[in-house]
């Protein structure tokens, strides 16, 4: 611990934002990275308290004490690589990840937890603008060929371990561009794309092939589903082609609302709005859903209701109101009770003080109408909640002004005819089988083909994606080796 008084005589200092004003105006980010100075004297907070609660409560267990510790001390080298040496891409964490390390940070019984995420920013920030972060090619090559299917952060952590330990790695990605949720799904505006870009080229340069626009096992996909492959692999030519296979396809079904008026023009999946502006945003055609003047209701509280919140304020909507089926959770946590884990919450995220957005909680839609078959209205019904079971509260109907609906309700699993072109067993949700811990973790039913992140999992997070992508290299390399020097 570089200053034992720290956290007595400094307080948390958050990131700054760009002025709301200013920043609907654009779709680029607006958070701010902390100067050296202040990382420095936020690195000083960090008690180094003996037990980290805080890597307990990263799932890629970052060493979190250690680069506070160096950062503290002016040693920002070595903090990038104590930081690189559990996370390949903190640039994507240390601007997405919602930070359970810092719910679990000693300083957050009492006082507010070190930032750590905002460090992890400035790290890694610092690294790039350094030419610190060079591609790290493998010496020897083992002559082994691994196919990974899915390009998200999963793949991508999976696909440069193996790569760093001299296996050839092939990532088949059906869109156009690498990077699954972290380049289609989750807005410019909370992660830039050229950060991607530069990983995925320091990646080419560490050998990793990127096949994309080519779909892997199925070539009929729900139409929900973004595809722009113009070529078909089937799972047969990769099984040949492979030593071995890692799925990491994510979980792209999206759950539906399947209500009266479900079919009228205006009502759509999260995706069918986000996917398109983020190609917009890159230099493709125009989104063909404009929230301009329109009254948008949001339905589904978390990460992508809240993105297709913002993204509406930056089309200029008329009124943005969100909807949640489950109660308002209390604005502060029970600490002594949840310390150091996740606690529940009233989370209120950027996009929602880009506007006066209305949220709404225990409440459920219960038709869409409109004219000429096009949405004008919906109808809900408030819910009470008792001992975990809802229930609809008579009498408490409303109508809410409605244009555009986005339906944001989590996603269901894979899309099942890759699992099932490789024969792959799936569990009760249709993702896909297989343990992360014991002997023949990440292995599913079909030989030699292992999945991570949420192909595996379900709808999850980019941190725990890095995490099973990593974990599951580890287990390829073993099965392909006998033995493995890559870390857990
Ligand atoms: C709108 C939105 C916002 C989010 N915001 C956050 C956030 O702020 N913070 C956070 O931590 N998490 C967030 N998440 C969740 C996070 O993005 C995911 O948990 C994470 O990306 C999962 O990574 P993955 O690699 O498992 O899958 P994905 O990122 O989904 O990547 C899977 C890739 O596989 C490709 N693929 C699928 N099938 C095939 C096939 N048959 N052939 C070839 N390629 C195929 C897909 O095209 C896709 O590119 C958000 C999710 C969404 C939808
Ligand atoms: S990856 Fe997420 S949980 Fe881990 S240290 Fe960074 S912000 Fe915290």
């Amino acid at each position: 611990m570089g200053k034992p008084t720290g956290f007595m005589e400094r307080q948390r200092l958050a990131e700054a934002y760009e002025p709301v004003e200013t920043r609907l105006k654009h779709y680029r980010e607006f958070v701010a990275t902390l100067n050296d100075e202040q990382t420095r004297v936020q690195g000083s907070r960090c008690m180094d308290c003996g037990v980290p609660f805080c890597t307990n409560g990263c799932p890629v267990n970052n060493i979190i004490p250690d680069w506070n510790d160096l950062v503290y001390r002016g040693n920002w080298e070595q903090a990038l690589s104590v930081l690189h040496s559990t996370n390949n891409f903190p640039d994507f964490t240390g601007r997405i990840c919602p930070a359970p390390c810092e719910a679990a940070c000693t300083l957050n019984i009492n006082n507010e937890s070190v930032g750590i995420k905002s460090i992890e920013h400035a790290i890694v920030d610092k690294g790039w603008q350094m030419g610190w972060i060079v591609p790290q090619p493998s010496k020897t090559k083992t002559g082994k060929k691994v196919a990974i299917i899915g390009s998200g952060p999963a793949g991508l952590a999976a696909a440069q371990q193996l790569a760093r330990v001299g296996h050839d790695v092939t990532v088949f990605e059906k869109n156009a561009r690498p990077g699954g949720l972290l380049g289609y799904g989750i807005p410019d505006f909370k992660l830039d794309k050229s950060l991607i870009e530069r990983r995925v080229k320091q990646m080419e340069a560490e050998g990793v092939v990127f096949r994309t626009k080519v779909v892997v096992g199925c070539k009929v996909l729900p139409t929900c589903v973004v595809n722009d492959a113009t070529e078909f692999v089937s799972a047969e030519q990769v099984n040949n082609d492979f030593d071995a296979v890692v799925l990491a396809a994510g979980s792209e079904v999206p759950r539906d609302l399947m209500i009266p008026g479900r079919e009228l023009k205006g009502v759509y999946a999260a995706l069918e709005f986000l996917i398109p502006q983020n190609k917009f945003v890159s230099g493709g055609k125009a989104n063909p859903i404009n929230a301009k003047g329109k009254h948008v209701v949001v339905i589904g509280g978390g990460d992508t209701g809240s993105d297709c919140v913002g993204t509406s304020y930056r089309h200029g909507a008329a009124s943005v109101t969100q909807f949640e089926l489950m109660p308002q959770p209390p604005e502060e946590e029970d600490r002594p009770l949840t310390w150091p884990y996740w606690p529940l919450k009233m989370r209120t995220s950027s996009s929602h003080l880009e506007g006066n957005t209305q949220r709404r909680f225990a409440i459920a839609t219960k038709a869409f109408s409109g004219e000429k078959g096009a949405l004008k209205s919906l109808t809900t019904v408030e819910l009470d909640w008792k001992d975990g079971k809802m229930s609809e509260i008579a009498g408490s109907e409303k109508t809410f002004p409605a244009d555009l609906v986005f339906l944001a309700m989590g996603f269901l699993s894979p899309v099942g005819g890759l699992l099932d072109a490789f024969g792959v067993e799936k569990d009760a949700r249709g993702n896909a089988k297989a343990t992360t811990d014991g002997a023949g973790c990440y292995v599913t039913s079909a030989d030699k083909v292992f999945a991570a992140g949420d192909t595996r999992r379900g709808q999850s997070l980019v941190v725990w994606a890095i995490r099973e992508g990593r974990q599951c290299a580890r287990e390829v390399d073993a099965f392909l080796m006998g033995t493995s020097t890559l870390p857990r």
